[in-house]
C-alpha cells in the first residue's frame, strides 16, 4: 500500500516548515504522494492575520518543487480554502483563478452577527457560540448548511475535516451525533459531494483534539463509503511530528 498524506501545511500559510524541508523528510520517511495543502489567504479586510497566505511565489515555488522531486515523491499542489458566507463570489473566483490538484473546501468559521468566528480556537468561544446561535442543534445545523452552501458552488474536489464542528465534543458532551436531526444533516451533506463528485478528507488531526477521533466519524465513513464516496488520507499536519501523525490509527477502521 502507498504511503500518503494529502493534507499538510507549511510556511505558505500557518505551518511551522519551509515546503523543501517538509518534502525532504517526507521522502526520508519514505512517504509515496505528499499534498501541500495552504490555507489560501482572506479577503482584503476580513482579519488582519494570514493575509499573506498562498501567495503568487509560494505558488510558483510549490511547482517547481513538485517537478523536481518529481522522481522521489509525488507532490500534490492543493489549496484549503475557508467558506466564508457573505464572500462567495470572491471565493469563486479566487478558487477557480490558478490551477490546484486539490481545491479544498473547509468551514472553520461560523457567522455570529457581523463577526465570523472560528469554531477551532478554544472552548470557550466555542461556548460562547453555542450561546449566541440559540443552541448546540441551530450550530449545527448552520454549520452544515454553510459547508453545503459551499459545496453547491461546484469549485472544489474536497471537504475538508467534515464534522469538525465535532472537535470540542470531548465524550459527545454536546451531541451524540446519533440523533435523527444529525444523521439528516450528514446525509443531505453526503448527498450533495456524490452529486458533485467530490472526495473527502480522512483527518487524522482530530485524534489531537478533544474529540479525540479523525474527521469524519466511523458512521459518516461507513454511510460515504456505500455511497462509493472516495477519501482522500491526510493528516493536517502543521509541524514536522505531525506529518504521519494517526496514519497507523486509522488503517484499521
Ligand atoms: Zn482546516
Ligand atoms: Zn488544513
Amino acid at each position: 500500500m502507498k504511503k500518503v498524506n494529502y493534507h499538510t501545511h507549511t510556511t505558505g500559510s500557518d505551518g511551522k516548515l519551509k515546503p523543501e524541508e517538509l518534502i525532504k523528510i517526507a521522502i526520508k520517511k519514505k512517504f509515496d504522494v505528499l499534498g501541500i495543502t495552504d490555507h489560501y489567504h482572506f479577503p482584503t479586510g476580513f482579519r488582519n492575520w494570514g493575509n499573506e497566505f498562498y501567495s503568487d511565489k509560494h505558488y510558483e515555488e510549490l511547482k517547481k518543487l513538485k517537478n523536481k522531486y518529481k522522481n522521489k515523491i509525488k507532490i500534490l499542489v492543493n489549496v484549503e480554502f475557508d467558506w466564508l458566507k457573505y464572500y462567495k463570489k470572491w471565493i469563486k473566483w479566487e478558487a477557480t483563478k490558478r490551477k490546484y490538484d486539490y481545491r479544498f473546501i473547509s468551514v472553520h468559521f461560523i457567522k455570529i452577527g457581523k463577526e465570523y468566528i472560528p469554531l477551532d480556537y478554544s472552548e470557550k468561544s466555542f461556548q460562547k457560540i453555542i450561546k449566541d446561535i440559540g443552541g448546540i442543534k441551530k450550530l449545527v445545523k448552520n454549520y452544515y448548511s454553510s459547508l453545503r452552501d459551499a459545496i453547491k458552488t461546484g469549485c472544489f474536489d474536497v471537504v475538508g475535516h467534515l464534522d469538525i464542528i465535532k472537535i470540542w465534543n470531548r465524550k459527545k458532551k454536546y451531541f451524540s451525533g446519533q440523533e435523527d436531526w444529525y444523521k439528516k444533516e450528514i446525509q443531505k451533506t453526503l448527498n450533495l459531494i456524490k452529486k458533485k463528485n467530490m472526495k473527502i478528507d480522512l483527518n487524522t488531526a482530530g485524534f489531537r483534539k478533544p474529540c479525540a477521533e479523525q474527521y469524519p466519524s466511523k458512521d459518516i465513513l461507513e454511510e460515504a463509503e456505500k455511497m462509493k464516496i472516495p477519501f482522500l488520507i491526510g493528516t493536517d499536519a502543521h509541524k514536522p511530528e505531525e506529518l504521519g501523525a494517526g496514519l497507523k490509527e486509522i488503517k484499521n477502521l
